[in-house]
């Protein structure tokens, strides 16, 4: 069984079709890439996993569960976490802080407990909090670590941001441009990340991306979309080398 798949999803946007028919399967332990230019489709092929849409038609299964049966908020619960194209954080809470909302799906215990501080939740904290460690280690985020959001350089948001994702433990990763405004050394970091998040973590990752570099060098698989439609599926030199995909990035 596949961890992802998408069959013959379409969504629409009043008289836009954003995905039109979309067939996509992720297996497990790949990484996946979707590029096409903008408007293409991507972040809304991404919100339809996410289930902030529904789409219209087709069906869209995460390891044989049914996801269009389920509500955006139970689909962390499953195992799915991402990040967002516009960097979504808490801006006047600290990195620490932010990463620990990223646990919220291993949350246990109820609001009596925590108001009682009982052991349990003592128990459960000391687990959130060694988790979230792991992640700051991991992402080398210790100098950032109790600072706020808000004073911190972009590129520093951009792997808070991951951090948030990955504290959760997802089966599947969904990253939404991680690369988009980072400088090339900070591309770099990225692109060993990901391999890690792969390689270490066992974690399987979907993400869109324009840098065909870096979706050369940690993709197995790329999809290429074009007005909601897929142009193109393959390895990252198959889709880069693709005429219709060469087209659709020249306009033409
Ligand atoms: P991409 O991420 O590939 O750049 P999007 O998925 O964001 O593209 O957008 C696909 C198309 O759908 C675009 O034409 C965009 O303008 C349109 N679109 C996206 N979100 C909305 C929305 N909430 N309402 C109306 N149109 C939207
Ligand atoms: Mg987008």
């Amino acid at each position: 069984m596949s961890l992802l798949e998408i069959r013959d999803a379409t969504l629409k946007f009043g008289g836009l079709t954003a995905v039109n028919a979309l067939t996509l399967t992720v297996e497990e332990g790949q990484v996946f890439a979707l590029v096409g230019p903008n408007g293409a489709g991507k972040s809304t092929a991404f919100n339809l996993i996410s289930r902030f849409y529904t789409p219209v038609s087709g069906s869209i299964l995460f390891d044989g569960q049914d996801l269009l049966r389920m509500a955006p908020h139970q689909v962390p619960g499953v195992g799915i976490a991402r990040t967002f194209q516009n960097i979504e954080l808490f801006h006047q809470a600290t990195v620490l802080q932010n990463l620990l909302v990223g646990r919220h799906r291993h949350r246990r215990t109820g609001m009596v407990e925590n108001i009682l501080f009982t052991p349990r939740v003592r128990d459960e904290e000391r687990a959130h909090r060694a988790a979230v460690e792991e992640v700051i280690d991991f992402l080398d985020l210790q100098p950032y670590r109790d600072q706020r959001i808000a004073g911190l350089p972009y590129g520093v948001r951009k792997v808070v941001e991951l951090g948030r994702a990955l504290a959760s433990k997802p089966r599947l990763l969904l990253l939404d441009e991680p690369a988009s405004g980072l400088s090339v050394e900070e591309t770099q970091n990225m692109r060993w990340w990901i391999d890690d998040i792969r390689r270490q973590m066992g974690i399987t990752v979907l993400m869109v991306e324009h840098d065909m570099g870096l979706v050369s060098k940690v993709c197995d698989r790329v999809l290429a979309l074009d007005g909601g439609k897929k142009i193109a599926e393959g390895t990252p030199a198959e889709v880069q080398s693709h005429p219709a995909v060469i087209a659709a990035y020249l306009g033409t």
